[in-house]
């Protein structure tokens, strides 16, 4: 079994304790790796490493030109191992290969591109300042020590899309993948020393988050926390980055997206769009859509074909090409989604499809759900206002748009919101009324590097993404230079 240590000051180092865990195959629950433990001394030593780099400012200091230069190496090799990347990312999230190929690993590389090129583009502004005695400039600058946390159900991309922005605008950072999927993150380590980055910039680690994750947070050394998880974490995250230094902290929390089929909507794009939105990823998405809003009067049409198609999504085989879905990522969560599918059932909701483990041989050893449609469900039941994260959808029958509009932002989520229809002042006035950090309008679950991602409410805090996700990563400085001929004249304190 291949062994992988964490990446500290450019050395492939074993936990301090020497402990080390078992990475396992999800669509097997067999072992794939065996990862180095990191704990809170391990913790200190990526810090320390990092506070000493960006100290000597062998990273901060250089040219943003010149931290492209890396940067687009990263990405060129990137590029040359990125069927490897798909293959580990694959083995151990439990996404098919095709998804692993032909989304995050585009997106990861994308990052490193995109965010490199920024580094060439961080200006400052000019504030005029009436009468003209006073240059008023603002500067960008780094906040220090980044501390990147990151969940499981885009490994790469999710690392890549706070790691880059971070070391772009000249921090060094403390990446801390999740336990669950830590080896692309480590392979990343890989690319990284081989680009030539220099010692401490870039630091990488593994471990559970109540001990490794927790250490970061209050560690007086780290500057600045990105975390992307779960809301329960993300309120520890806050409190927990309080102390004892305040820190800033952005936010990348769950959701429980909204899709509105209006009745003059493309009712074939809608219901194709929807199944990405509630069986990408086997559902383990943020911004899946997981609450369909119909309008009575396609319900029966839309539904007939919304169950054809998720009835015929081939799950099986993660590293097969033309498999469509793969393994949720552990038995405790395949647990979770097929407990909460029970508990809507008796609360009253009507069972449409799915609602049941894949139970074939070899299947059963992995952690397969099928596509579950649930129908009969009113928003204010714990199926429809709860983060399943499983392919599990509800569906709410309306009437009028604005009561679906106003029952698709009763939720404490606020992270993206869908809906269809082929009137443009429809769309144009729902956008406006859905609180959610993206509204998609005839398409769906749609993300792009150069544009800001984030959550409104309990989903999250700023943004990742696009140049006002760079800005989250530098501290503003305002700078005033005195330029007016008789200073005396004009502080007239005497
Ligand atoms: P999680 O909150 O359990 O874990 C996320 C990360 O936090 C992991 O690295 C974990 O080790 C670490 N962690 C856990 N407890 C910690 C603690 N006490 N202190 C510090 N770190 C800790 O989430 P998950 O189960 O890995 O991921 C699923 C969640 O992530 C879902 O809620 C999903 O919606 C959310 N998510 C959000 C986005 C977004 O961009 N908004 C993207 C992907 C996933």
């Amino acid at each position: 079994m291949q062994k992988f240590k964490f990446l500290i000051n450019n050395e492939w180092v074993d936990a301090s304790s020497g402990k080390t865990y078992q990475v396992l195959d999800p669509s097997k629950n067999e072992p794939i790796a065996e990862v180095a433990l990191a704990d809170k001394e391990d913790v200190d030593r990526a810090v320390k490493a990092a506070r000493e780099a960006f100290n000597k400012g062998v990273w901060s200091e250089l040219d943003g030109d010149e931290r492209a230069e890396y940067m687009l190496k990263a990405a060129e090799l990137m590029r040359k191992r990125t069927k490897e990347l798909a293959k580990w990312e694959t083995l151990e999230c439990g996404k098919p290969i095709s998804e692993s190929e032909d989304i995050d690993m585009p997106y990861s590389i994308r990052a490193m591109e995109y965010f490199a090129n920024q580094a060439r583009e961080i200006k400052g502004e000019v504030i005029p300042i009436p009468g003209g005695y006073a240059f008023d400039y603002v500067t960008y600058e780094p906040y220090g020590v980044v501390g990147s946390i990151v969940p499981w159900n885009f490994p790469l991309h999710l690392a890549t899309r706070t790691l880059c922005p971070a070391v772009a605008t000249g921090n060094s950072v403390v990446l801390k993948p999740s336990s669950f999927t830590p080896i692309t993150a480590i392979l990343l380590g890989e690319i990284i020393l081989e680009a030539g980055f220099p010692p401490g910039v870039v630091n990488i680690i593994s471990g559970p988050g109540d001990t490794a994750g927790n250490a970061m947070l209050s560690h007086p050394d780290i500057n600045m926390i990105s975390f992307t998880g779960s809301l329960e974490v993300g309120r520890k995250v806050l409190e927990a980055s309080a102390k004892p230094r305040i820190k800033k902290v952005i936010l990348e929390l769950g959701g429980k997206g909204p899709f509105i089929a209006e009745a003059d909507c493309n009712i074939d794009g809608a219901v194709n769009s929807l199944i990405v939105g509630f069986c990408l990823e086997q559902g383990e998405v943020c911004c899946a859509s997981t609450r369909l809003f119909l309008h009575e009067k396609i319900y029966k049409e839309f539904m007939e074909k919304l169950v054809a198609r998720a009835k015929s999504l081939k799950l099986g085989e993660t590293m097969d090409p033309t498999t469509q879905m793969g393994a949720l990522i552990s038995r405790t969560q395949l647990e979770k989604v097929d407990g909460c599918v029970k508990e809507a059932i008796r609360d009253g909701a009507k069972l449409v499809c799915g609602g049941e483990k894949l139970n074939v041989s070899p299947f059963n050893k992995g952690n397969y759900y099928k596509p579950t449609i649930l129908e009969n469900v009113t928003n204010d039941m714990r199926c429809a206002q709860e983060e399943i994260f499983g392919p599990v959808l509800v569906v709410i029958r309306y009437k009028e748009l604005e009561e679906a509009i106003k029952q698709a932002n009763d939720t404490v989520y606020g992270l993206a919101a869908t809906i269809w229809s082929e009137n443009i002042k429809t769309l144009y006035w729902a956008a406006k009324k859905l609180d959610a950090g993206t509204v998609w309008m005839n398409t769906n679950v749609m993300s792009k590097i150069e544009a800001p991602y984030g959550g409104n409410k309990d989903s999250g805090l700023g943004r990742e993404d696009g140049t006002i996700g760079l800005k989250e990563y530098l501290k503003v400085k305002n700078n005033i230079l005195f330029v007016g001929k008789e200073y005396d004249n004009f502080y007239d304190f005497k």
